[in-house]
């Protein structure tokens, strides 16, 4: 019987000893080609006037525009300034409230805290873990300015109730799309919905350049107070030393947009393995007693699983330690994570927000908080790249270790 077999753990056979194929990051001669091109032409970074397709830069800009469905991209040094940039450019000020999920990670909230602006904290969907539209409207209050979903794992959340309530309380919206390239939401590429959108090149990432971020918007207003806000407040063809705006210097180098061009070319392979991995594992993992996946929304016309996450069941979940549960299962030679800790919950944030507005900031989401302490899941983008064989050996490993339990 499979009750009585013996736990790696505990000395037994692990389900899988090895086998795991998949690298990340992926990369041959394309890549090297791209950057020893960069090496050679001793343009290593700099700024590049609008529409000159001299540079790497400039070449990635207008591809992933392309590829993501938006009028404008434009390349920065990492995600989480992305947000910064990308609330100051649709007029977000220190002091305004911006709504935010606490199931995301730390850069969400911080990157609204770190021009001055306060995160309030709205619960997210039992069955999604994406930010819950049927509460925000409860957050809302006369100091709020802008909604930031975040497409949690590469899963789009609600954008249609998200964008219906944005308007009818005069909102503006960006989308923290940081792992979700690819994803779309009703026939739309994430990122564009919205007012801007934010991505990550992290190495984690599903494209890759190390560190790096990608703004994107429709708007060419938005772009063009991005494009200065990272430009040290230049203006889009004014002269060099002429600086409109407080801004930084937040570029992305050559070598880094010649890697994004080169991870470019094998996203949608990576994708699509990544959905055949998905699939099987949505089919075995719901036949377990004790493990409850998520919920995909009709709407969700394409999902990037950066992540997978499911959850145990609320009753085994209460009943048992995470953290053990995880040592078991990794025990059996499968690597799974715990993931966020609720950041509605983080003193950091807490004690941040009461220092800008004098009030306190303690909110209180239960769902998020308890899926994070009991029941939340991974499994990581590189993982969902292995043959289709070590989706059996997960679903095996999985159901060993909930057995042991019973
Ligand atoms: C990775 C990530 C960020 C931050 O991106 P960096 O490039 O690491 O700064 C922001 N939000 C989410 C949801 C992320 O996963």
């Amino acid at each position: 019987m499979e009750q009585t077999e013996k736990l790696a753990i505990d000395g037994g056979t692990p389900v899988r000893s090895g086998g795991w194929t998949a690298r990340w990051p992926i990369f041959d001669d394309t890549e090297r080609k791209l950057v020893m091109e960069v090496l050679e032409s001793g343009n290593w970074g700099g700024i590049f006037e609008p529409g000159s397709m001299y540079g790497k830069l400039p070449q990635m800009e207008v591809k992933f525009a392309e590829l993501q469905g938006a009028k404008h991209a434009i390349g920065m040094v990492n995600g989480t300034v992305a947000i910064t940039v990308a609330l100051q450019a649709a007029g977000i000020k220190a002091g305004d409230e911006v709504i935010v999920p606490p199931y995301t990670f730390v850069a969400t909230a911080s990157a609204v805290l770190a021009f001055g602006a306060i995160p309030v904290f709205v619960d997210v969907e039992e069955d999604t873990l994406l930010i819950d539209p049927e509460k925000i409207e409860a957050a809302i209050t006369e100091r709020t300015r802008a909604i930031v979903p975040v497409h949690i794992a590469g899963g789009p959340a609600n954008m249609t109730r998200i964008m219906e309530i944005a308007r009818k309380h005069d909102l503006k919206v960006i989308e923290d799309a940081a792992q979700a390239i690819g994803a779309k939401w009703d026939g739309e590429f994430v990122g564009t919905i919205g007012d801007l959108g934010t991505f990550s090149l992290q190495s984690s990432k599903n494209l890759n350049s190390g560190e790096g971020g990608i703004i994107t918007t429709n708007n060419y207003d938005y772009w063009e107070q991005t494009w200065s806000l990272i430009n040290v407040g230049r203006i889009p063809g004014g002269k060099w030393y002429q600086h409109e705006r407080i801004g930084q210097n937040f570029r992305l180098t050559e070598f880094q947009a010649a890697l994004v061009l080169g991870q470019m070319t094998r996203l949608e392979e990576q994708l699509q393995r990544r959905e055949a991995n998905v699939k099987v594992l949505d089919e075995l993992l719901s036949e377990i007693d004790g493990i409850t996946i998520l919920k995909r929304d009709s709407r969700v016309t394409r999902h990037s699983n950066h992540l997978y996450m499911f959850k145990l069941d609320s009753e085994l979940g209460a009943r048992i330690d995470k953290d053990d549960f995880i040592a078991k299962v990794n025990a059996e030679g499968i690597f799974i994570l715990t993931g966020y800790n609720s950041l509605n919950l983080n003193p950091a944030i807490q004690n941040a927000s009461k220092e800008l507005s004098g009030r306190d900031h303690v909110y209180s989401c239960p769902v998020s908080e308890r899926v994070c302490e009991n029941e939340a899941l991974w499994l990581t983008q590189v993982t969902l790249l292995e043959p289709e064989e070590a989706m059996h050996d997960i679903a095996k490993a999985l159901k060993k270790v909930v057995q042991s339990y019973s």
